[in-house]
């Protein structure tokens, strides 16, 4: 493999950027690509650029692995995920500094993300070990029934730039815990801190095979290649609605068994009688978390107008408040992850006050080369402008101002996705009834965060299918079967 490196930092972090089979880490057989860092457009790494031959080395291995995977106890699985969880909080900071250097994500958010990504090891270890089925008999007796979950076997796993780590490791922990082998490939932005991962994984004990990673520049390739192979029996994948449904139609080919964690529109409701520093503070978090760059990112404001004036005052003030730039200069919001994401963005927002909308405050930018956009607030925004459907991935928060609950349901769920929702109302009995009418698969309550390792994260509509994390999370990943018993009187 040649590595070429400009950046002395970020290859003094891990070494690693190859192919990963079986094990080995090998060259690609396309060459390379170079990693981008985001803030600041120097080329952080070149990665090995897998093609076809690898994506099937990397599923012969994981075939080969699974053999024998699937027949460890779980108490074995267990102890490899908690040692796994154990190595990722050791290297916090080596993890974080990659995320930051492919990303761009501020130093706060990619350490925040290693600790959520790491949970999802702890979580699944302990999940492994649950006891999982079911005995009975019959309604008419004389037959004993079985109830069994095993792994659904080679699984390929697709995940997107957004959260580098995060979205490799709520894959990848389930699909151990059930007994699955799996093929990963990571986005050709950010594929460093999955390589990572991937390294502190066999550290932990993971057998050879039993985690692969193609990085490529030929997404549609590999993984078209993956859903046509007969021994790959699972996709689970993070992205696009646009890809994913083009991924669903390619394992309907096959029968392939889907979870899909796909775009968002998340709604932020705010009612008259929320607390409204605690809304302003949960849209921070909410919207600037990443920079936006966040399926569950609230994308639309909907505030009551009792409230709208003080909420738009307040969050202004934090907003102008934020610093944009490079995130080891201490930035609390990075760059975008390319530029088409700016001049979208852009567009989008140049539309929407042509719509009418109003630029009621915005963040100053940095005189720095970085992909970056100024955190935005538009004020006045039409209910029915073009920005609303829009899934900006960007600092920008357009708020729209209601006036009662009917009027804003139709809106919250006039949206086609339905991945998160945010309410704030000091009436908890208010909220919840609020938040059970929205078409939504998560509902923040008083809070602008709903990830959490130990809860069902998905989609209704199409932001998805499935649910990582959680019980049903592991679900995910087995095939139940039941043997029916014999069983006279
Ligand atoms: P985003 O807009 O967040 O980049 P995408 O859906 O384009 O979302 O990408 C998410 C993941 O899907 C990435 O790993 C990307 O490389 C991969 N991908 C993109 N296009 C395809 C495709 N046609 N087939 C399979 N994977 C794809």
């Amino acid at each position: 493999m040649s590595v070429q490196v400009t950046s002395a930092h970020v290859e003094a972090l891990d070494p690693t950027r190859g192919v990963l089979v079986g094990g080995v880490w090998r060259a690609g057989g396309s060459g390379s690509f170079d990693v981008v860092d985001p803030a600041d457009l120097s080329v952080v790494a070149q990665v090995s650029d897998g093609d076809l031959g690898d994506a099937t080395a990397a599923v012969d291995a994981a075939a080969d692995a699974f053999v024998a995977w699937r027949r460890t106890s779980p108490r074995e699985r267990s102890v490899v995920l908690h040692r796994a969880f154990e190595l990722m909080i050791r290297d916090t900071d080596r993890l974080a500094d990659l995320i930051v250097s492919e990303n761009g994500k501020s130093v706060t958010d990619a350490r925040g993300e290693v600790v959520y990504a790491a949970e999802f090891f702890r979580w699944f270890a302990e999940e492994a070990v649950r006891p999982h089925g079911d005995y009975g008999s019959s309604p008419a007796g004389g037959t004993r029934t079985i109830v069994t979950h095993r792994p659904v076997g080679v699984a390929a796993l697709v995940t997107p730039w957004n959260f580098p780590a995060a979205m490799a490791t709520r894959k990848i922990a389930p699909a151990l815990a059930a007994g699955c082998t799996v093929v990963l490939k990571p986005a050709a932005e950010t594929p460093l801190t999955a390589l990572a991962v991937a390294r502190l994984l066999t550290e932990a004990g993971v057998p050879d095979g039993v985690v692969n990673v193609v990085p490529t520049t030929d997404a549609a390739g590999v993984v078209g290649h993956w859903l046509a192979d007969p021994r790959v029996r699972k996709i689970s994948f993070t992205g696009s609605t646009r890809v994913g449904s083009i991924l669903l139609g390619q394992a309907a080919e096959r029968v392939v068994n889907a979870s899909m964690e796909l775009g968002g529109n998340a709604p932020f409701v705010v009612a008259d009688d929320a607390d409204v520093d605690a809304a302003v503070a949960g849209a921070m978090v909410a919207k600037f978390r990443g920079g936006g760059q966040a399926c569950t990112a609230a994308n639309r404001f909907y505030v009551h107008a009792d409230v709208v004036d003080a909420f738009v005052e307040r969050l202004g003030a934090e907003v102008e408040r934020l610093s944009v730039g490079p995130a080891r200069s201490g930035a609390t919001v990075g760059p975008l992850i390319s530029a088409t994401a700016v001049e979208t963005l852009g567009r989008v927002v140049d539309e929407a006050v042509r719509a009418g909308a109003r630029v009621s405050h915005r963040a100053e930018l940095p005189d720095a080369p970085g992909h970056f956009f100024a955190p935005t607030v538009l004020v006045d925004v039409p209910a029915d402008a073009a920005i609303l459907d829009h899934e900006l991935f960007g600092p920008v928060a357009p708020i729209v101002t209601w006036h009662d609950d009917e009027e804003l349901l139709r809106l919250v769920n006039a949206s086609e996705m339905g991945l998160a929702a945010y309410v704030f109302s000091r009436d908890l009995q208010r909220a919840i009834r609020l938040g059970e009418a929205f078409d939504a698969g998560m509902v923040g309550v008083n809070r602008g965060l709903v990830s959490d390792p130990s809860a069902p994260f998905g989609g209704v509509k199409q932001s998805g299918l499935g649910r990582e994390g959680a019980r049903e999370g592991l679900e995910e990943y087995t095939e139940t079967q039941y043997l029916s018993v014999d069983w006279p009187a």
